[in-house]
């Protein structure tokens, strides 16, 4: 094994703990756990975050969901008494978080998704039509401007409703996501709100009464200017009960907060959280560099002092990004070597990547650290050298850099 990640449930707990605080006791959370939970594993995040409380866990597709209710029974929750309406942060061992299935399905995962009492998302005559006769809960979400999924308010959700209705299909919940959460007073998110609107007025003209309505996501939280009352008052106008879903700040990181205004809206999330991950590998070999001596390909790092390096067994095939690659011009990325000290302490000490990163192997500056060795642990990702870090020297989002771990 060349690298491995290590995954702190404690801070998965404390994180959505963190999340159930900000948002406050009238708003449940849903754990978004899709794509093996950014990462992290699906199975042991899903079980991680029901013993924390959560109510709802959302995952990407029916089979995904189908593997998560069987972890959760296999860690002893017992697979009937699906938990809806308790207080917030109460599920007691026992009860199985309900489970959505967020990106849609196709009529070959019907029977996976009734078997496994999974609970599917809805936009299209199509998807009501193979649900036809299951008896099945489902939420509807509604496109209020993201243009990916989701039935428009008006006559196409009218259509739906009557559709949903004569298909015998329950109306358990209604949701939309927002395009610009990360955005201070965005207006975009108040359009976004105002149509979201419509369509529950919609729904409740048709004497339908969802569970559950739910928007928002991690950055809706972290964001005070978005963070408004409005969720729980409109939840409340149809008898339901507001949620959010949140996915990466369970995992411990928010994006920025953007927009003219962002620097007089401080973040409410972001301090109180951890990163859960922790990607490790070992050093495996070092060797010490003369005056003129370069790393690597394209010798884009070339010694003008007397250097150690360390050599890492990963590369950008693990999802170690190559702009994390460090030339005499620009500094890249770095990892934290933890050494063992003479009296047998472990010590961290950053060590800057040096040269291009390549596919399999990334060398480190290690000069100074008289302590290196072969087998000493390196911090590829975690504490010290987050996803943000990361992100920035990728130019992307820490999201695709959790995604892309592959450890193993
Ligand atoms: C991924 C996703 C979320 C979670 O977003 P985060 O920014 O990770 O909190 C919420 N809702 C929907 C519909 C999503 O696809």
């Amino acid at each position: 094994m060349t690298s491995w990640i290590e995954i702190s449930e404690e801070r998965l707990a404390a994180n959505y703990r963190a999340i159930a605080k900000a948002v406050g006791s009238e708003t449940a959370v849903l754990g978004v756990i899709k794509a093996n939970a950014y990462g992290h594993g699906v199975e042991r995040c899903a079980v991680a975050l029901a013993r924390a409380g959560a109510p709802w866990l959302g995952v990407t597709t029916a089979s995904e969901g189908a593997q998560v209710r069987q972890a959760l029974r296999d860690a002893g929750f017992s697979p009937d008494g699906l938990q809806s309406l308790l207080p917030q942060g109460q599920n007691p061992l026992g009860k199985q978080p309900q489970i959505l299935v967020m990106c849609g399905f196709l009529p070959e995962d019907v029977e996976m998704i009734a078997k496994h009492k999974l609970t599917p998302v809805v936009w299209t005559p199509e998807q009501v039509g193979w649900l036809h006769g299951t008896g099945l809960a489902v939420h509807v979400e509604i496109d209020t401007g993201m243009s990916r999924q989701g039935v428009r308010p008006g006559a196409e959700l009218d259509d739906l409703l009557v559709w949903l209705s004569n298909a015998g299909l329950t109306l358990d919940g209604v949701f939309t996501h927002f395009c610009a959460a990360e955005v201070a007073h965005s207006g975009l998110t108040q359009t976004q709100e105002r149509r979201f609107e419509a369509a529950i007025a919609q729904v409740s003209e048709q004497a339908l009464a969802p569970l559950w309505i739910h928007a928002g996501s991690s950055s809706t939280v972290d964001n005070p200017a978005q963070a408004s009352p409005w969720l729980v008052d409109l939840a409340k106008s149809v008898g339901a009960r507001a949620m959010v879903r949140c996915g990466c700040a369970l995992y411990g990181y928010c994006v920025p907060i953007e927009g003219a205004d962002a620097a007089s809206v401080p973040s409410k999330l972001s301090s109180s959280l951890r990163p859960v991950m922790t990607w490790k590998t070992r050093v495996l070999s070092l060797r010490d560099l003369a005056v003129g001596d370069s790393v690597g390909y394209n010798a884009t790092f070339t010694a003008t002092a007397p250097m150690r390096l360390a050599m890492l067994p990963v590369g950008y095939s693990d999802g170690l990004r190559r702009e994390l690659s460090g030339s005499n011009q620009r500094p890249g990325g770095w990892v934290m070597l933890r050494t063992r000290n003479a009296a047998g302490q472990l010590v961290e000490h950053r060590a800057a990547i040096v040269g291009r990163v390549s596919m399999n192997l990334t060398m480190v500056d290690v000069t100074g650290i008289a302590d290196a060795q072969f087998g000493d642990e390196a911090i590829l990702l975690g504490d010290g050298i987050t996803a943000d870090d990361h992100a920035r020297l990728a130019k992307t989002i820490p999201y695709e850099i959790l995604c892309g771990v592959r450890a193993g």
